[in-house]
């Protein structure tokens, strides 16, 4: 079978690299054009990149030739390569908006990791293995914009990823309120330990913009869809402090939650270990079990356990009573993979084995 040609918009940044690294040997996807600003335009990949390719692994040999065309002026040109683009674009939200508008005017499905069409009224915004459902919106939105192929969908910010599989494998216990407490790594700044000085021996207790992502996007992950768009869950309301640590990769959530009907510890446990809801999709990202949940009191932890499942797992442990609330744990979740690029190419995969592209 011939694989599906892909694009990415924004190739050269941290997300960007994450992307042509996840989907080297991918079995359904083939990267054939990167794109970036006026920059990086022009130049092949690997020139682009140099002195600020950041993963660990090589530039693959397919995309290191690849010359690097331009998101604004080359998009139909771009459009005229690839089947879908990935977005991993960093720019004001206005011009984002403006330029996953035509990709997908051209025919283009985007799915993008950037915040700015996240509340638009008919856009999904997805995380695969929760709310699959809300893919329903896409043939509302290529109506209401008189596309025929393209749309737009979103991941959610990398952030929640941390909490909210969690939360919602106990949704029929009716979560009522959390309080959750973020740390962060610097690559979700886009950054690296070497390239933030600031952060050596240091923590800050301010992220811009990521409490209110924090509190108000997992509402619309478990939201419905009503009217044509979705209509946010009332509940559980949602408090966050969200906290910059020198960590290179994933973010780690100390989280309180409140129940309508408390579950008993061994029912929260069994609702996490068996939460497998893509498995008969057998999609090649999605990883098995999607919830680990650790015994030890010092696990999870960012450096032992942000791999599992290639970064695509969200892991859980020290549940335990709390006496304000019902319950506190730790989750964890890889933010690069699966807060950011893996997320984008597991919702691709659901894209595609869903017949959307
Ligand atoms: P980044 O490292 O700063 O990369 C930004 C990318 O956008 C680069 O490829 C850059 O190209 C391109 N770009 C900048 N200005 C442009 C322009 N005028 N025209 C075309 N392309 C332009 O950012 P990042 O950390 O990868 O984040 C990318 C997006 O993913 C952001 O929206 C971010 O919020 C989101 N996100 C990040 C994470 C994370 O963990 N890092 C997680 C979830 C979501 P040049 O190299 O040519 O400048």
């Amino acid at each position: 079978m011939s694989k599906i040609p892909v694009g990415i918009l924004g190739a050269t940044g941290m997300v960007g690299q994450r992307f042509i690294t996840l989907l080297k040997d991918h079995p359904w996807f083939e990267v054939v054009c990167v794109a970036a600003s006026p920059r990086s335009a022009g130049k092949s990949y690997v020139d682009a990149v140099a002195g600020k390719w950041v993963m660990e692994e090589e530039i693959p040999d397919a995309v290191s030739e690849l010359i690097v065309m331009a998101v604004e002026e080359d998009a139909r040109r771009i459009a005229s390569q690839v089947k879908f683009v990935f977005s991993a674009l960093d720019l004001e939200k206005e011009q984002i908006k403006e330029i996953e508008n035509n990709f997908a005017s051209f025919g283009i499905p985007v799915i993008s990791n950037n915040s700015a069409n996240r509340f638009t009224e008919d856009v999904p915004m997805i995380i695969p293995e929760i709310n699959p459902e809300h893919l329903a919106l896409i043939e509302i939105q290529k109506r209401n914009r008189g596309w025929k192929d393209g749309f737009i969908v979103v991941k959610p910010n990398c952030s929640i990823q941390s909490f909210v599989p969690q939360i919602s494998a106990l949704m029929s216990f009716n979560p009522q309120k959390i309080e959750v407490t973020t740390f962060q790594a610097v690559s979700g700044a886009g950054k690296t330990l070497e390239s933030w000085p600031e952060m050596k021996d240091n923590v800050i207790p301010f992220i811009g913009g990521e409490e209110e992502k924090t509190e108000k996007e997992p509402l619309k992950i478990w939201g419905e869809i009503k009217n044509g768009t979705i209509e946010l869950a009332k509940n559980p309301t949602i408090s966050s402090t969200c906290i910059r640590v020198p960590v290179s990769n994933g973010h780690l959530a100390s989280v309180a939650v409140s129940f309508e009907k408390k579950p008993t510890r061994d029912q929260i446990l069994e609702a996490w270990e068996n939460f497998n809801p893509l498995g008969e999709l057998n999609l090649p990202f999605a990883p098995n079990p999607f919830i680990t949940v650790f015994d030890e009191e010092n696990r999870p932890q960012t450096g032992l356990d942000r791999m599992l499942g290639n970064g695509m797992g969200i892991s859980a442990g020290r549940l335990r009573d709390d006496i304000i609330l019902d319950y506190k744990f730790v989750g964890l979740s890889h933010n690069t993979i699966r807060g950011a690029a893996g997320g984008a190419i597991l919702t691709a995969e659901l894209l595609k084995a869903k017949g959307f592209i």
